[in-house]
């Protein structure tokens, strides 16, 4: 296997990935962009982005997502569909492997993202694709006038739960606490959905069916009664795990591992920096995503500038 040789190579290729792609590309230098699923990341699961600026309807993730796409294609960057296995730090240099190919670098960007938590109740493994999804996008048509079940109470929860409204004949939205961590004007929609109601203060106990879901059991945690549900789908989206293990000897995360950097977007060690929701933040929207990525491309352009020629 030829090991080719590149000044910045990019993994990940969601907001951040390829905003720092057009930022290095645009200081000249020589990179390219990693990326063995969908390019977009999180932003191809979204139904709807309403809080994107520039777009005062909002837009559609994917189409955001396909947009940010042709940006970068369009000024030179090559996006590679490989899956990075293994980086190795080689001198003052890095080796990133792929399924295909090997690359050496002289910094990398690590902006791999995030994947969905799981509830971890019985059931919820046996039943993937069989009625239990973490993609309103992906899979809402499939429940076109069914009854499903949100879990969870953040962002994506009630954006979810608001799109999957506009397909489902149901939304039970099950949260479990009162109050949501999702932004105001978000739960204001969710309350003003006729389709929506809400089950606070309640936690999933298990997800039933034969070959294809058909109930939930709940319980509410004030006064630990039961309650069955019948349903087709249940979407649970009760955050994210950062996707870190790539660099996880390499660089130090925190005990949730989240990539530490400071606010270069730096790592611990030299040449390497991370961007977007793999790394420890406050918050986490498209827009900063894109921040990170942008300071990241700067950074690792300046890193090369300053050291590697
Ligand atoms: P999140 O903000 O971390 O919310 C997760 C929700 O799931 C919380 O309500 C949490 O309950 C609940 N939860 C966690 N573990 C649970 C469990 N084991 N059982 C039941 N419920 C559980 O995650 P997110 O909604 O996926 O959003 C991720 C990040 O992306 C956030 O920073 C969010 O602001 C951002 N985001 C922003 C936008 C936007 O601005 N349009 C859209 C999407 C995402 P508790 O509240 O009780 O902890």
């Amino acid at each position: 296997m030829s090991e080719i040789k590149k000044e910045i190579i990019i993994v990940g290729a969601g907001p951040a990935g390829l905003t720092a792609a057009m930022y290095a590309k645009r200081a000249n230098k020589d990179i390219i962009l990693l990326e063995p699923n969908l390019v977009g990341g999180q932003l191809t699961w979204s139904s709807i982005v309403e809080n994107y600026p520039g777009f005062e309807s909002g837009i559609k993730g994917m189409e955001l997502a396909e947009h940010m796409r042709k940006q970068v294609e369009g000024i030179g960057v090559s996006i590679i569909s490989s899956k990075a296995t293994e980086i190795t730090q080689q001198d003052s240099s890095y080796l990133i492997k792929t399924e295909k190919d090997s690359y050496q670098a002289q910094a990398i960007i690590i902006s791999t993202g995030a994947f969905p938590k799981k509830l971890n109740v019985p059931g919820e493994s046996d039943y993937i694709a069989k009625g239990v999804s973490y993609c309103a996008t992906c899979d809402a048509p499939l429940f076109k006038n069914k009854i499903v079940a949100v879990i969870g109470g953040g962002d994506v929860a009630l954006e979810e739960a608001l799109y999957l409204s506009e397909y489902a004949s149901k939304v039970y939205l099950i949260h479990r606490r009162q109050g949501f961590r999702a932004a105001a004007v978000l739960e204001d929609k969710v309350k003003n959905n006729k389709k929506i109601e809400l089950i606070l203060d309640s936690t999933v106990e298990s997800i039933e069916g034969d070959k294809v879901v058909k109930q939930l059991e709940i319980k509410n945690k004030l006064n630990q009664e039961k309650r069955t549900i019948e349903l087709e789908g249940v979407f649970i989206f009760i955050g994210l795990n950062p996707n870190s293990e790539l660099v996880e000897t390499l660089v130090k995360t925190d005990e949730d591992k989240l990539i530490l950097t400071d606010e270069s977007m730096a790592c611990s060690v030299k040449g390497v920096f991370a961007a977007g929701d793999v790394r420890r933040k406050e918050y986490r929207q498209i827009v900063l995503a894109c921040a990170d990525g942008a300071i990241a491309g700067l950074s690792a352009s300046r890193y090369i500038n300053e050291n590697c020629n």
